[in-house]
């Protein structure tokens, strides 16, 4: 009998995670130009960040629309964190996650 094994699901581990620590700076337009091609160019090749950010941009649009001032509920924050995580551990649950 075996657990569960990875069995190399995608290339992107580490570069997701990093997209997506670089989330919130890169909608905030903090970084450098290098840095959201860099972003993009992951976005590109890998769906489970795509969504991530798409959700961001949509929940900021949303709440910047009702009122400019408050920030993103923290429990939405929570929410993605945690939805960043998984993806860490298994791909396989990032389609039910929304
Ligand atoms: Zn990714």
């Amino acid at each position: 009998m075996s657990d569960l094994e990875k069995e190399g699901a995608s290339a992107c581990d580490d570069q997701c995670l990093e997209a997506l620590r670089e989330l919130y700076s890169f909608l905030d337009g903090e970084l450098t130009e290098e840095r959201r091609g860099a972003i993009r160019g992951h976005l590109d090749e890998c769906g489970g960040c795509v969504e991530a950010f798409d959700f961001e941009v949509e929940l900021r649009q949303v709440v910047s629309r009702c009122c400019r001032e408050t920030e993103v509920p923290q429990d939405l924050r929570l929410r993605i964190a945690e939805a960043i995580e998984s993806l860490g551990e298994s791909d396989s649950q990032a389609s039910d996650a929304i």
